[in-house]
């Protein structure tokens, strides 16, 4: 057995001189055998130079492999290569390609020992064993009995380090030995070059398409992300628009979602967040997108489809499926969706405003109750477009005096005395005109400006009732306050502190009229400030009683003064026995609490007289008199004094 372990790279350095006691002929021979090898070897470099610029396009190791061993057959006669790399453990090797074997072995793994490899991946020394049937190892026998004689084992280095080995096997070779080994050496260096290259590529085109993936995916649910939907918006539109087709648009907001995240954690809104994704996906066809575009935001392209049609069955087919129980490790939540759907052309024909409507419409579906869909209208664009109109100049309604106030008298239906003023809001629009407090409140206070209008409102009626107190000093005045002030960091009661104090007025010249919602919404807050209020003496009324929610609980922990019973409630109430029972049932409530009970909207003297007959004190309404501006105001209590100065 022959064993070659080191690298020969010229011809002339392993032809020894020829020897000057030899015979002519014998000369003349080994003349020939040298040229014979010259020449050989010189073909074969040949080959080798063909070989170095076919690599060049290869672009995968099996495709390197073939191309190798058609090349090492042609060179030394080798009939099976098979190239392997050390697997990740550092212990064994794995065969990556395989050619000239019956069977497809890539990926086999073995160990280090069963290879018979080791120390060419430690050495980075190549070899070359021949005379196989004396072979020692497995590998080596089980080569010679398929009839190899020689094989040939190199390093593949790549970027300095032993990256793999080649193995080729051959029955017999046509070279001497030394060249044989000098070829298949400069064959393995060539092998490593192309692997290196393939491998920089494919690294290149790994890191291109993480970064690709990066840019396009959300890293929480693996949905495209906001960027990547508008780019295939744009080309479902363009693509629409080339062919006249519809694309479908559903902007989904989960219900409530906010709540999870703020009392189970984050990380279970994560979780929520994943089902949600996966659920929609599951829904849709390979054609449609899903992105997540915002926290608990989903938007969904549905090429072909229309807002008449298809969207609804399928909005509906996801909100049912997200409503499903999530199981999660202490208990099953369960979370809503609110769908707006809208399509192009019809709603829009670029991909902003196509959002815009789809999401006024998810708006509108949350309006009506959540955890539904609803189809965007031009209707109800307009309606919007009015409605930020109005914000915006609401914003600019203080500073430009379009504020003014009106007063209603609350009187005492036994003497007919005013006891109170309400305080109520009038807007004055420079184009729309006179706006009810109905429309532009909740406007206020959706877009934030319902403090500084509560302080517009307290500062103006208590400078009004400072100076109507000289005529009347045990009068009082109602201001409405909405639940949003009974929220967060609202100041109120330091608010309501400074300006009574402002215009020398004692607490109990006030009275501020809540309505249930400000406990529903916000429980601890707004018992903590109803109590801080009520312990400074400011009255406390609850407005519109009976027609919220709350639970009446809430009457026995709050420090009430007044309970105001809604105008829905007198009206008709003299025809209506259920009407009455209900006010009955709250007079006696009132009463067991010590509460007074204001009757609202009264417009008739039958309804006047009725609450008289049935023990309501208190009264207010278009009957009485209609809300009065500040001047009349100043009459009413003028005549009123007036009269007690002549009685
Ligand atoms: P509210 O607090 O229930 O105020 C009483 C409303 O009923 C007033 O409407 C008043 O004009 C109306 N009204 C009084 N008597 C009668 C009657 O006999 N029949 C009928 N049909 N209506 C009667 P207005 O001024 O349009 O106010 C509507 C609502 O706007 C108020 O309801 C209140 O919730 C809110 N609002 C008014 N001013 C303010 C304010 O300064 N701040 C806040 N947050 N809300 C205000
Ligand atoms: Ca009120
Ligand atoms: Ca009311």
């Amino acid at each position: 057995m022959l064993i070659l372990s080191h690298c020969r790279t010229l011809i002339t350095s392993t032809l020894a001189p020829v020897g000057l006691t030899i015979k002519r002929t014998k000369s003349i021979n080994s003349f020939k055998a040298t040229s014979r090898r010259q020449q050989l070897y010189a073909e074969h470099l040949e080959q080798l130079n063909a070989i170095a610029e076919q690599l060049t396009l290869a672009s995968t190791i099996p495709e390197v492999m073939n191309q190798v061993a058609a090349c090492a057959e042609r060179l030394v006669g080798g009939q099976r290569v098979s190239y392997c790399e050390m697997a990740p453990d550092g212990q064994s090797i794995q065969l990556l390609g395989l050619v000239g074997s019956d069977k497809d072995q890539s990926g086999h793994v073995m160990t280090l020992e069963e290879s018979g490899l080791g120390d060419i991946f430690t050495t980075g020394v190549g070899r070359y064993v021949s005379n196989l049937e004396n072979a020692t190892s497995a590998h080596g026998r089980a080569l010679s009995s398929s009839g190899f004689n020689h094989v040939w084992s190199f390093p593949i280095v790549c970027g300095g380090t032993v990256e793999g080995v080649v193995n080729i096997a051959s029955p017999e070779i046509e070279l001497h030995p030394d060249d044989a080994f000098s070829v298949v050496e400069t064959l393995s260096r060539l092998i490593g070059s192309t692997i290196e290259r393939i491998k920089a590529r494919e690294e290149t085109q790994r890191v291109s398409h993480q970064l690709v993936k990066q840019s396009t995916t959300d890293p929480l649910t693996g949905l495209c992300n906001r960027a990547e939907f508008h780019r295939r918006l744009q080309a479902s539109i363009d693509t629409a628009k080339a062919c006249g087709e519809t694309v479908g648009i559903m902007f989904l907001d989960l219900d409530l979602f906010k709540n999870i995240n703020d009392t189970l954690g984050h990380s279970v809104g994560d979780d929520v967040l994943k089902v949600v994704a996966e659920r929609i996906k599951a829904t849709l066809e390979p054609a449609h997108t899903v992105a997540r575009v915002g926290g608990d935001e989903f938007i969904i392209i549905v090429p072909g489809a229309e807002s008449g049609s298809q969207l609804p069955l399928m909005a509906l087919a996801i909100i049912n499926s997200v409503k499903r129980p999530i199981p999660s490790e202490l208990f099953e939540l369960q979370i809503g969706a609110s769908v707006g759907v809208c399509s192009f052309p019809a709603d829009g024909d670029n991909v902003d405003d196509l959002v815009k409507n789809a999401d006024i419409a998810m708006y509108r579906a949350k309006d009506l109750g959540r955890n539904q869909y609803h189809v965007y209208t031009t209707e109800l664009g307009t309606e919007l477009n009015k409605q930020v109109e109005l914000s915006r100049t609401l914003s600019f309604a203080e500073q430009n005096n379009e504020f003014y106030l009106q007063f209603q008298p609350q009187i005492d239906i036994t003497t007919g005395r005013i006891v109170a003023l309400e305080a109520l809001l009038r807007w004055e629009h420079p184009v729309e005109g006179n706006i009810p407090p109905d429309i532009f409140i909740p406007i206020a206070e959706s877009s934030g400006l319902i403090t500084s209008i509560t302080s517009w409102v307290l500062e103006n009626a208590l400078a009004a009732l400072a100076v109507w107190r000289q005529v009347q000093p045990d009068l009082r005045i109602a201001i409405n306050v909405s639940a949003q002030e009974f929220s967060g960091n609202s100041r109120l009661v330091e608010r309501v502190h400074s300006a009574l104090y402002k215009y020398g007025l004692p607490a109990d010249a006030l009275e501020l009229e809540l309505t249930e919602t400000a406990f529903l919404t916000h429980p601890d807050k707004a018992a903590e400030l109803v109590h801080s209020l009520s312990s400074a003496g400011i009255k406390l009324a609850i407005d519109d009683f009976g027609t919220g929610y709350a639970s009446l609980n809430y009457l026995i922990h709050m420090p009430i003064d007044t309970i105001k019973i809604d105008r829905s409630f007198v009206n008709e109430l003299e025809q209506n026995p259920s009407k009455q029972a209900v006010i009955n049932g709250i007079f006696t409530i009132a009463e067991e609490m010590q509460l007074a009970c204001v009757g609202e909207g009264v417009e008739t003297p039958g309804q006047l007289a009725w609450l008289q007959r049935n023990g309501c004190k208190y009264a207010q309404g278009f009957f009485i008199s209609l809300p009065l501006s500040a001047h009349d105001v100043d009459h009413v209590l003028d005549k009123h004094y007036s009269m007690q100065l002549a009685a």
